[in-house]
């Protein structure tokens, strides 16, 4: 499946959700969620994309959906996750998200080093970010309680890091997420995530039937 490269917002209203995909844009009023409401893209979205509410297999479908399009994963990275989920003694549907919730990239968002995961993702691709004082240039790293993630030091007066690292602030981080040196722009992975720091608007149940048929 190629990526998706068309007005990100479309995918929101998609999804029916916000699935933060525009930095700063996603936590103020002119967002299109908070200006239109859900209603789908193009013209005729409400009368004829939700004329009939979605129900099993759509449902499903939807939600798997949204869930890549937040990580920004395809769909074979996304199957990948899964699989390994599903090995995994728990609850399959809660070990997935984690496991997204857990990639590189994600935690250079939710750290506040990028104002969305579309953003981290170039950091990471971009060689700015070091775990535990090396470089790691790969998004899909998974990290681990106890890690401490930085911006390289030279890329510290960079002005988009430093925009997104000060409204960070501001907005908050998860609790797995500690911050450790405002000036070396430096966090603490403080412990693993759990799903209630992960989006409560997702119903991973969905994606796990899905994948059971
Ligand atoms: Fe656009 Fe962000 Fe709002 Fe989604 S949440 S519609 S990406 S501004």
């Amino acid at each position: 499946m190629a990526r998706y490269r068309g007005p990100v917002c479309r995918l929101c209203r998609r999804e029916g959700a916000k699935l933060f995909l525009k930095g700063d844009r996603c936590y103020k009023p002119s967002c299109p969620i908070e200006k239109r409401g859900t209603q789908p893209p193009g013209q005729h979205g409400n009368s004829v994309r939700r004329g009939k509410a979605l129900v099993g297999y759509g449902l499903q479908l939807r939600e798997k959906q949204k869930v890549k399009r937040i990580y920004f994963v395809l769909e074979g990275q996304f199957r990948n996750y899964f699989e390994r989920a599903r090995r995994f003694s728990g609850v399959t549907g809660q070990t997935l998200l984690i496991f997204l919730e857990r990639r590189l990239d994600n935690a250079v968002y939710r750290a506040g080093f990028a104002t969305s995961r579309r953003q981290a993702r170039q950091l990471v691709n971009h060689g700015h970010i070091e775990v535990n004082g090396r470089k790691v240039d790969i998004p899909s790293f998974e990290v681990k309680a106890g890690d401490q993630i930085s911006i390289k030091e030279a890329s510290r007066s960079n002005p988009h890091i430093e925009g997104a690292w000060q409204t960070a602030a501001g907005r908050g981080r998860p609790s797995w997420i500690n911050p450790l040196d405002e000036a070396e722009m430096s966090v603490r992975v403080s412990t693993l995530p759990a799903r209630e720091d992960i989006d409560r608007s997702i119903n991973e149940q969905l994606i796990v039937e899905l994948y059971s048929k």
